[in-house]
């Protein structure tokens, strides 16, 4: 067994980095790759029309929705709007992208595992047809 404290009392939040967000989100690292090997838990919150790059976890990503309204979509446009309770399970090297919507936060934990691997940014109008005319 391994109990590691959610929230460490000298771990300031952190920025997104510089490609791999657009717009601005900020991390709390619950879970690092030193606790528990090939396991990330990241709370994130994304501020309105923040998200993430396109990118892939080698062995697959769960979402937890805590608050706040987001989208989450594949590169085929399989897309779901997201709030409070939803779970998202991607697939091991699915590529897609997630975060909030253009008039609200998201703010979600991220159960990462594996590798990620970042890819281009998600250009204004795929994010906004996402939405629709919202
Ligand atoms: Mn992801």
């Amino acid at each position: 067994m391994e109990y590691v404290r959610g929230r460490k009392d000298d771990q300031p939040s952190r920025a997104g980095d510089e490609g791999t967000f657009s717009g601005r989100a900020m991390l709390d690292p619950v879970l690092d790759d030193g606790a528990v090997a090939k396991v990330r838990v990241n709370s994130v919150i994304f501020e309105p029309g923040g998200r993430t790059y396109w990118h892939s976890h080698a062995d697959g990503q769960v979402l937890i929705v805590a608050s706040g309204r987001g989208m989450v979509e594949n590169r085929d446009g399989d897309r779901h709007g997201l709030q409070a309770g939803d779970m998202v399970w991607a697939p091991p090297g699915e590529e897609h992208w997630h975060g909030a919507a253009p008039h609200s936060f998201l703010a979600h934990t991220a159960v990462s595992l594996g590798f990620t691997q970042w890819a281009e940014e998600v250009p204004d109008e795929r994010y906004q047809a996402a939405f629709g005319e919202e």
